[in-house]
């Protein structure tokens, strides 16, 4: 993260959770020298009915025989027993997001996570809240971050990295998404540390590398490369084939996508 704000360029984040996702995503970083950010939501692992340790042993055993540097990291934990239970099983970092919180509730939940879990885990937070795509511009104004908050949120919890609200959103967007670069500017400025930017799929990529400039060292991306591996799964000719042939061309189609975000990003070539 810190090559990454150093040299102005974005690490893609990206969630995977099964062995055909990993094995995808860990294959396109390394056709790409591209460092890469592996990423599980609980509630992603709920409903793949696996386990923390079951995750992280398969990530690990996949990772072995891979050269670029790859770090995982937890996404969307909604509370603080998640993240140790994360830190427990081996995960490099954790965010906790309390946006949907009382803000001295968030901020208490991560001085506590910090004192549990030391400097050697990095901590994300979520300051303003990040809404699904369904979300109006209105809607997403009245709940963007703001930059003062921003900074003694920062000062207070100790966080590693902010996820930030500037009108970015989950899922795809309905119309082209609208994002306020002056108050990632003040945000960036009042914080100084690595911004992360939620909601990756569907920025263009010249707002996505405008972002990335002003300090979102972090960019998560989910919704496109799902659709993707979806998309692949009933793709012709294997329509009506079995699993084991349309996996095949679901991954083909999520390494596409994933390469293509790593060249948006700019980390192509820095591993
Ligand atoms: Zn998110």
């Amino acid at each position: 993260m810190a090559d990454a704000k150093q040299n102005g360029y974005g690490l893609p984040a990206i969630n995977v959770s099964n062995m055909e996702t990993m094995q995808t995503l860990l294959e396109a970083a390394e056709e790409m020298k591209s460092p890469i950010i592996v990423q599980v939501s609980p509630m992603q692992l709920q409903y793949h009915e696996i386990s923390f340790v079951l995750f992280i042993d398969l990530l690990r055993r996949i990772g072995r025989d891979i050269s670029i540097p790859w770090a995982l990291h937890l996404d969307h934990a909604t509370t603080k027993e998640q993240c140790l239970e994360a830190v427990r099983a081996g995960f490099d970092s954790v965010m906790f997001d309390g946006s949907h919180l009382k803000i001295e509730t968030n901020i208490g939940i991560l001085k506590e996570l910090r004192k549990a879990v030391g400097n050697a885990i990095t901590l994300e937070g979520e300051l303003g809240a990040i809404g699904g795509a369904e979300a109006t511009e209105e809607s997403l104004t009245s709940v963007m971050t703001d930059p003062t908050q921003a900074a003694e949120f920062v000062q207070e919890t100790g966080v590693d990295f902010l996820a930030v609200s500037i009108g970015n959103a989950h899922g795809f967007y309905k119309g082209e998404p609208k994002l306020d670069f002056q108050r990632l500017e003040e945000i960036e400025k009042a914080t100084k540390i690595p911004l992360v930017l939620h909601g990756g799929t569907g920025i263009p990529e010249k707002d996505l590398k405008k972002a990335i400039q002003h300090g979102m060292c972090k960019c998560n991306f989910f919704s496109e490369i799902d659709r993707a591996f979806q998309e692949g799964l009933f793709e012709e000719p294997e329509k009506n084939g079995m699993y084991m042939q349309k996996q095949k061309n679901a991954r083909r189609r999520m390494k596409m996508q994933v390469k293509q975000k790593i060249k948006e990003c700019g980390s192509e070539g820095r591993a």
